[in-house]
């Protein structure tokens, strides 16, 4: 089986979203110019990718290294399509990125399960980050965008330990009445497994219906990232988040890896027969510019190992 047979997806389509640009760039020591995300990120539009997340209206003076959002977003050449999403973190993040409302697609909004992290990561209750959320998804929608509502420590808390599904999906339901059309799982410091997932997709997609989008955000902190993601293909979810080059991704504790590689993903998914759209070794190369600009050799296994060549001949 080869690349153009996979790109068919024999064993059904999967949706990935790559979130090197926001959730890789922004966990980088050094700044990347605007220049060099243009480059990457227009590679990565160019590969295939049908969904893509560009950067955050976060305060710049709390992550500097996405202080450029609004000039990326407008000097980005728009491919067709290719959904462009933004990470809006309040409501004032909304109304700037909303300045710009024809330059993006998608938004996504955040939270976590549990209450220690959610305090910790944005200084409020979860019941307080769940009344700014509602406005924020309200008029997201009036301002007709496509609404993602991710929930952080999904399968673990970092600092409460257990995370109940049945309160995960409490709040999931939450943001479903309030407008979100997608609702994205992060395993933010990878304490997921694949037996905890396999049984939380089901519970989930009971919890909320058919028409919520279940996505999940695996982190391959403790090396179950993958194995994660066939345990949620096998529960029915079709939709995965990942950063080319496993850019990014919360690293905790220090050193640790972040997101799955979106070439490890994709080269998974193909080789089992499923389509994404993506060409493979497009991917590899943004992820080898990538290491360029950056200066350093990133993490993803296919990255140095290559794409699997099944014509090979000895
Ligand atoms: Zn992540």
């Amino acid at each position: 089986m080869g690349t153009t047979d996979s790109a068919a997806g024999s064993a059904g389509w999967i949706h990935v979203r790559e979130v090197g640009p926001r959730d890789g760039f922004q966990n980088e020591p050094e700044r990347i110019s605007t220049d060099d995300k243009l480059l990457l990120v227009g590679a990565l539009m160019r590969s295939g990718v049908r969904r893509i997340e560009l950067t955050s209206f976060v305060r710049p003076d709390v992550i500097p290294q996405l202080a450029d959002g609004a000039e990326l977003l407008d000097r980005l050449e728009p491919v067709p399509g290719v959904s462009r999403s933004v990470l809006i973190p309040n409501e004032r993040g909304l109304d700037r990125a909303l300045e710009q409302r024809d330059r993006f697609d998608e938004v996504s909004v955040f939270l976590s399960a549990s209450e220690t992290h959610n305090r910790k990561n944005v200084n409020r209750s979860v019941e307080e980050s769940l009344d700014g959320l509602r406005r924020v998804l309200a008029r997201a929608g009036e301002a007709g965008l496509r609404r993602v509502a991710v929930i952080a420590t999904s399968f673990g808390c970092p600092y409460e330990g257990a995370v109940p599904v049945e309160r995960v999906a409490e709040i999931a339901r939450e943001l479903r009445d309030a407008g979100a059309e997608e609702i994205g799982f992060g395993d933010t410091t990878g304490m997921a497994n694949p037996r905890q997932v396999g049984r939380f997709f089901p519970a989930l997609a009971d919890a909320l219906g058919p028409d919520v989008e279940l996505t999940a955000h695996f982190h391959n902190t403790r090396g179950q990232g993958l194995a994660n993601v066939l345990a949620a293909l096998d529960a029915g979810c079709r939709s995965f988040e990942s950063s080319f080059g496993e850019l990014g991704g919360c690293p905790v504790p220090a050193g640790a890896t972040g997101n799955i590689a979106t070439e490890d993903l994709v080269s998974m998914l193909h080789e089992m027969g499923h389509g994404t759209g993506i060409d493979l070794p497009a991917v590899i190369a943004a992820s080898r510019e990538a290491q360029r600009v950056i200066g350093r050799p990133l993490g993803s296994h296919t990255l140095v190992a290559g794409p699997i060549d099944w014509n090979a001949r000895a």
